[in-house]
């Protein structure tokens, strides 16, 4: 039995997050998603309630087939103690899937190995850019599940992006 741990800050979750999660559930037989930055939200790179990106995963990986624990994780002010605090949060874990640096090198020096997947399309597929997309008008529905565009719409997510990069004339 072997239960895998999947960290990011999904604002918003997109389909390079649907890609490695499709490796991961080849290769683990339960799921952990981790949230960070779970205090985050309402900030121009971090829009999205902890709660909202709950409710984007929840919906996406709704016939994912396997147990998912989806757990908010706020962000510590300590790198060296964040694997400690992740555990104290967290099911056991066996498996560690991350292509983040930061998050590789602490769970290395905490004795963790950690499996690192392919970037897809990560021209196209990041946060960053989708969140752009949406802000300057552009496409970015096809960059996400079709239940992150319903959820979107659900919360009012685009004016919310809009409204966070918004000048306010000062
Ligand atoms: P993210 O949502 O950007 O990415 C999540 C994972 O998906 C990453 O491993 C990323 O490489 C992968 N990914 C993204 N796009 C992909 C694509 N197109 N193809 C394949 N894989 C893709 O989240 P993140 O920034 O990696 O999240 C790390 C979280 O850990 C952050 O919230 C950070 O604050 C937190 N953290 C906190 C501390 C602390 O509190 N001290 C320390 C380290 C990390």
């Amino acid at each position: 039995m072997v239960r895998a741990l999947y960290i990011g800050r999904f604002q918003p979750y997109h389909n390079g997050h649907k890609y490695v999660i499709e490796q991961i559930t080849q290769e683990a037989d339960e799921l952990i998603i981790g949230i960070g930055s779970a205090q985050m939200s309402h900030e121009p790179d971090d829009p999205f309630t902890a709660g909202e990106r709950v409710l984007m995963i929840t919906r996406a990986l709704k016939d994912i087939g396997c147990p998912l624990y989806i757990i908010p994780l706020e962000d510590i002010n300590r790198n060296a103690l964040w694997v400690a605090h992740v555990i104290s949060m967290t099911p056991p874990f066996d498996r560690i899937y991350s292509a983040n640096p930061l998050v590789i090198r602490l769970f290395h020096e905490a004795g963790h190995s950690v499996t690192t997947p392919a970037l897809y399309e990560r021209g196209r597929l990041s946060g960053t850019t989708i969140r752009r997309r949406i802000n300057s008008g552009e496409q970015w529905e096809d960059l996400v599940p079709p239940s992150i565009t319903a959820v979107m719409d659900e919360i009012d997510g685009i004016s919310r992006i809009k409204d966070l990069n918004r000048d306010d004339g000062e």
